[in-house]
């Protein structure tokens, strides 16, 4: 099996581009973030305190995530509830940022990835994908932008949806973010050492995709 690990900050542009990768390729895409989305989302559901670890405990011995694909776009269920929409707030992502900190977390989610990555062609994005859970990969690839061009991403991407938006706040949560992830003691994101480093800043979409296809071209040959 292939393997395309990306790996960067929020708002990088990883989902758009991986998902862009994974269809031009013919493997499937697998979104990690979604995965500590939806064990976030089940801490907030069930009230749990994050200093509580035996509660934490208790609750993921209690739930079942999986990720199955409807029309070639990734589901994630957790005890077979599309939580797809809902994971996708502010609220939850913050929520993901902290228990993704906390090694049970990241223990029970690192079997689901493995497997995945046993079973298809993925490309799969996150950010110890190249350092942690497939050290093996392929490719790998850290894709970053500086922290102004990609809250104003995602400043566009809320106006578009109609949702009410501060530049200035969204600015101050993808650093935020940044910090805790980079910061953290298990699994921090820093880019692997035969990563290669995209920058997005200056380019769009359609001019990341290529970027990363070459390279993509220039290791599975
Ligand atoms: O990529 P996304 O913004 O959906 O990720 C949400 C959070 O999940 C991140 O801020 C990060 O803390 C965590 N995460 C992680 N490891 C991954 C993917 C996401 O720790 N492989």
């Amino acid at each position: 099996m292939r393997a395309i690990a990306i790996d960067g900050p929020a708002g990088a542009g990883k989902s758009t581009i991986a998902k862009r990768v994974s269809a031009k390729l013919g493997y499937i895409y697998v979104d990690t973030g979604a995965l500590y989305r939806s064990v976030g989302l089940a801490a907030i559901t069930r009230g749990v305190q994050l200093s509580d670890i035996s509660a934490i405990l208790q609750y993921l011995s209690e739930i079942r995530i999986n990720i199955r694909y409807v029309d070639e776009v990734q589901h994630v269920f957790v005890n077979d509830e599309d939580v797809t929409d809902r994971i996708r707030t502010q609220e939850v992502a913050a929520y993901a940022s902290k228990v993704s900190a906390l090694p049970e977390v990241r223990q029970f989610l690192f079997d689901l990835q493995q497997q995945l990555a046993r079973e298809n062609n993925v490309v799969m994005d996150g950010r110890d994908i190249g350092t942690v859970v497939l050290p093996n990969a392929d490719v790998k690839i850290f894709l970053t932008a500086s922290v102004k061009e990609r809250a104003k991403r995602r400043y566009k991407e809320l106006c578009e949806k109609g949702v009410e938006a501060d530049l200035a706040v969204i600015e101050q949560e993808i650093s935020t973010r940044d910090a805790l992830d980079m910061n953290r003691d298990i699994a921090p994101l820093k880019q692997a050492e035969d990563a290669v480093l995209v920058d997005t800043s200056d380019l769009n979409l359609e001019e990341s995709v290529a970027a990363i296809m070459k390279i993509v071209a220039g290791k599975l040959d």
